[in-house]
């Protein structure tokens, strides 16, 4: 079939006319499968509802990206009947915070504190997790995964989104839909289409992560460290540290420039516990640059079309909340858009419940990190200023502040479905139907008899 195609009113304009393979329908198409995806699409396919989610790549791989599941999140996952299994898979359980301090002089959290299951960060790969989820939800017979779909146009028709049109390995395709959400990331294309614009905050900061291995008696957790301009987050993970070196905004080119003896130089003399391993760093390669950004959309929906995420939001990874915001929409949005998708009518009022159920936890949390980011960072990283945390962070009722914050972020989400049920046939149950039925037949034979 071979058809005009007009990309959204609001992207770049282009008319490209595609050979589309086939067009399908379903009942939501879920563009991107990350953390906010993969959980949105398995929680409306438990609702029996039509799930299409499309993803660009061929796999979940991914080098350096958020691997952090949240006391939070793993409350979702026991609420869905998924976190025993989830807690089999290999990872590492991270409860000691140690935020960015001199080494030696470390203020520690304790996420311990915490009144929840899971006190503790698990730190899993995120591919593992996606994977994991995707597959938990092919055992829902409404839920279809496409991987290598990449979607590059939106339908558009009366000015409601209809669907979109997906590029994979055998050419176009199209897919038809009530609701069509956006989960594809802090580049999303669909934002794009949509013709959004976000605002930014753009943090005054960049990441260079990398890693270096772990020994048997290194220090457990999360270990910040501070001091002559420079900053290191250290995350453990399962094999290895996962180290995040914090540099001036746009100043990568700068540091390659200074050359890796003076990375490694830099690393050894801010926490000098790492010192007897720097010289594993020997290529630029075992180096990925992240440049920070963080945003937010003003709105968030037009008719048939939601973004959530990263995609909606760009959270800065100072608050390492990226992942739990992205799982916290997908509940919110599964939790308030299973009955609209159910009756088969979802409004432009059912969308902006959403965007109003998770805007406000958003904005606060983004003013939060950005304060810290802000004033903490900004003063760790002169190197001519002089660091210390402010020691209110240190009394008791303060200090219990920061784990709940990091661990639940604001406005934690819960799972407000049910699993559907399909009627399964139960020996008690049939037994006690029967016996009912019985009786009931007697009860009305005699009735009737009476009156013979
Ligand atoms: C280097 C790095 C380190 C980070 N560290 C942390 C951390 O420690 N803790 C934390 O909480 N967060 C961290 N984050 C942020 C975190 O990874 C994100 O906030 C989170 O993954 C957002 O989830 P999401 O589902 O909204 O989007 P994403 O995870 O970005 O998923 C979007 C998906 O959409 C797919 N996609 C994109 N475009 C299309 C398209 N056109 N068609 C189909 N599919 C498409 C992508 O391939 C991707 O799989 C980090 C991010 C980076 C980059």
């Amino acid at each position: 079939m071979s058809k005009e195609v007009r990309s959204s009113e609001h992207a770049e304009a282009p008319i490209q006319t595609h050979e589309i393979r086939d067009v399908q329908q379903t009942t939501c198409i879920v563009v991107g499968a990350g953390p906010a995806g993969t959980v949105l699409s398995f929680m409306l396919a438990r609702q029996g509802i039509d799930v299409l989610l499309l993803e660009s790549h061929m796999d979940f791989d991914r080098d350096f990206r958020g691997d952090t599941l949240h006391p939070s999140i793993l409350e979702v996952m026991d609420e869905l009947g998924l976190a025993d299994r989830l807690l089999q898979l290999p990872h590492t359980e991270m409860s000691l915070v140690a935020p960015p301090a001199a080494a030696g002089s470390g203020l520690q959290f304790d996420l311990h504190d915490l009144k929840t299951k899971f006190p503790y960060i698990a730190m899993m790969p995120q591919a593992r997790f996606l994977a994991f989820i995707t597959s938990e939800a092919q055992r829902f017979p409404s839920y279809r995964l496409i991987m290598g779909a990449r979607v590059e146009e939106l339908i558009e028709e009366d000015g409601q989104v209809r669907g979109v049109r997906y590029r994979a390995q055998d050419g176009w395709h199209e897919v038809r839909a009530l609701l069509v959400v956006g989960t594809d990331g802090r580049f999303s294309r669909l934002r794009k289409l949509a013709g959004f614009e976000p605002i930014a905050s753009s943090p005054p900061m960049d990441v260079l992560w990398l890693r270096l291995s772990r020994k048997p008696d290194d220090p457990h957790g999360l270990v910040g460290r501070i001091g002559r301009g420079r900053a290191l987050i250290c995350l453990e993970r399962e094999d290895h540290w996962q180290i995040g070196y914090v540099i001036g905004k746009g100043t990568y080119q700068q540091v390659r420039a200074a050359g890796l003896e003076a990375l490694r130089q830099a690393i050894a003399e801010t926490a000098p516990e790492f010192a007897d391993r720097v010289a594993e760093l020997a290529d630029w390669k075992q180096v990925s640059m992240l440049s920070v950004e963080a945003n937010r959309l003003p709105r968030w929906y037009r008719p048939g079309l939601l973004l959530l995420g990263d995609a909606a939001h760009v959270m800065s990874p100072a608050g390492g909340n990226g992942i739990n915001y992205a799982v916290m929409d997908a509940v919110a949005a599964a939790n308030l858009l299973t009955a609209p998708l159910q009756a088969g009518r979802v409004t432009v009022a059912d969308l902006a419940r959403v965007q109003r159920r998770r805007e406000l936890p958003t904005r606060v949390i983004q003013a939060i990190v950005n304060l810290m980011q802000n004033s903490l960072l900004k003063a760790a990283l002169d190197p001519n200023g002089s660091f210390t945390f402010p020691s209110f962070l240190g009394w008791p009722l303060v200090r219990k502040l920061p784990p709940l914050l990091f661990g639940f972020g604001i406005r934690p989400e819960h799972v407000q479905q049910k699993e559907q049920q399909r009627p399964t046939w139960s020996p008690g149950g049939t037994w006690i139907a029967g016996t009912i039925m019985v009786l009931a037949l007697i009860w009305i034979i005699r009735r009737l008899t009476r009156r013979l």
